[in-house]
C-alpha cells in the first residue's frame, strides 16, 4: 500500500505488520493464543472485534528505508 514516509518524506510503498502486544496470560506461545482467543471470544460477546484488536499493534513499514510507523486506527474492522 502507499502511505507517506516520515522518514523518507514522501510517499512510497508500506507494508503491514501485526505484532502481538503483552498480555497478562503467561509468556509461551500456548498461553498466548489462549489469551487472544478469550479476547476474540469476550470481544466478540460484547460486540464486535475491538477487544481482540486491543491485543495486537499495526504498524506499516517503509519498503524503501524499513521505518516504522505504528497504525492502530483499525479503520478495516469497522
Ligand atoms: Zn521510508
Amino acid at each position: 500500500m502507499n502511505r507517506y514516509c516520515s522518514n523518507c518524506g514522501k510517499t512510497c510503498e508500506h507494508i503491514e505488520i501485526v505484532k502481538q502486544k503483552k498480555s497478562p496470560y503467561g509468556k509461551s506461545r500456548k498461553e498466548q493464543f489462549k489469551a487472544f482467543i478469550s479476547g476474540f471470544i469476550s470481544g466478540a460477546a460484547v460486540g464486535g472485534a475491538l477487544a481482540s484488536l486491543e491485543l495486537i499493534d499495526r504498524y506499516v513499514q517503509c519498503t524503501q528505508c524499513r521505518h516504522l510507523t505504528l497504525e492502530n486506527k483499525g479503520e478495516e474492522f469497522q
